[in-house]
């Protein structure tokens, strides 16, 4: 009797201990977080395999500031392009993002807005902090893509349409002041916590899906600058943390908003291209520091916007200003089969 108790002890012993260590497992991994791949989204280039898409930031404040005159052009030039796409790159409704999904904002500061038929493509939007300011699920919300089917905004995802992949990063939560000084501003931090596992996660995918891509073209999109001679100047979180991940793999672009001007800096410790379009609506008149003058190859501080002509061999970038002017044009080339 005595030896079977001993047994029935020791089994029971075993299966708590057991159970212990698989939830101390299950919490370790809730606690660390586990990288996953970031959402894909295909998009055909054209027949001829070329691909064009206008970009354009800052820019939701229910048509004024010149929001509608930029939208006007958009339209206009996006036909003569036949554009493919529209990228937003954040600060996507002012001043303080969507109060829910049934936000009148939505419809004033974009459908009511972006009419063109030749923007009645997929939009591809990442979030600003001023987004970060207003109930961020509505934004990414699909009763918004239910409204306006051309709406897509999410974290941070991928589109990938063979010649060219975008990869789409949520820079707000780098940025240590709005956590910190927050001016007396309320951001809604809910889908990160917790920060730091979030950060690095989205590094480590941001990474693992540059190190995948076979594109011919690689672009990274996220909201905050990351050399920049406007109002915010560089975001150091972003150049610390970020910028080592595309230098290491060969990311030819970063396109970002932001600072509400249009601008190009050829940096000349790397091949990548640093490209600002947020000229949606308000823009910041004279607000510039000076740059390196072989660096800088614009700085608009007036409204406008982007866009992209992507073959495999060549990529041509355009800026325009509210009247269609063309600021600044510039193409980069590659070989038609790279040799490594
Ligand atoms: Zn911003």
């Amino acid at each position: 009797m005595a030896l079977r108790g001993q047994k029935s002890t020791l089994v029971i012993t075993q299966f708590l201990f057991g159970i212990i260590m698989c939830l101390f497992l299950v919490i370790i991994s809730l606690s660390s977080g586990t990288a996953a791949e970031l959402q894909r989204f295909q998009h055909a280039a054209k027949e001829d395999g070329s691909l064009s898409v206008l970009v354009v930031g800052d820019w939701g404040r229910r048509g004024f500031y010149n929001q509608t005159e930029v939208a006007l052009r958009m339209g206009i030039v996006g036909e003569e392009l036949d554009i493919d796409f529209v990228i937003s790159t954040g600060d996507n409704f002012y001043e303080n993002g969507l109060t829910g999904v049934d936000d009148p904002a939505f419809q004033e500061s974009f459908s009511n807005i972006y009419t063109a038929p030749s923007l009645q493509k997929q939009w591809y939007s990442v979030l600003g902090n001023h987004d970060y300011r207003g109930d961020v699920e509505a934004q990414l919300s699909p009763v918004l893509r239910k409204l306006d089917s051309k709406w897509l905004c999410l974290r941070s995802f991928i589109v990938d349409t063979e010649i060219a992949e975008f990869f789409f990063v949520d820079t707000t939560p780098f940025v240590d002041k709005y956590f910190k000084e927050k001016e007396g501003h309320v951001y809604d931090w809910s889908g990160i916590q917790p920060r730091e596992a979030y950060l690095s996660n989205l590094l480590k995918d941001v990474d693992s899906a540059l190190k995948n891509s076979n594109a011919k073209w690689k672009i990274v999109v996220g909201h905050h600058t990351m050399q920049s001679a406007g109002q915010h100047g560089n975001t150091k979180e972003i150049v610390t943390q970020l910028l080592p991940i595309l230098k290491e793999n060969n990311v030819d672009f970063y396109i970002n908003g932001h600072d509400h001007c249009l601008q190009h800096i050829s940096s000349l410790d790397s091949p990548i291209q640093f490209l600002t379009s947020g000229g949606g609506s308000k823009a910041w008149r004279g607000d510039v520091s000076w740059w390196n003058p072989k660096e800088m190859k614009l700085y608009y501080d007036g409204q406008g916007f982007m866009t992209a002509k992507i073959t495999q061999s060549q990529v041509e970038i355009v800026f325009y200003d509210v009247f269609g002017n063309v600021l600044h044009k510039w193409a980069t080339s590659k070989q038609l089969y790279s040799i490594a």
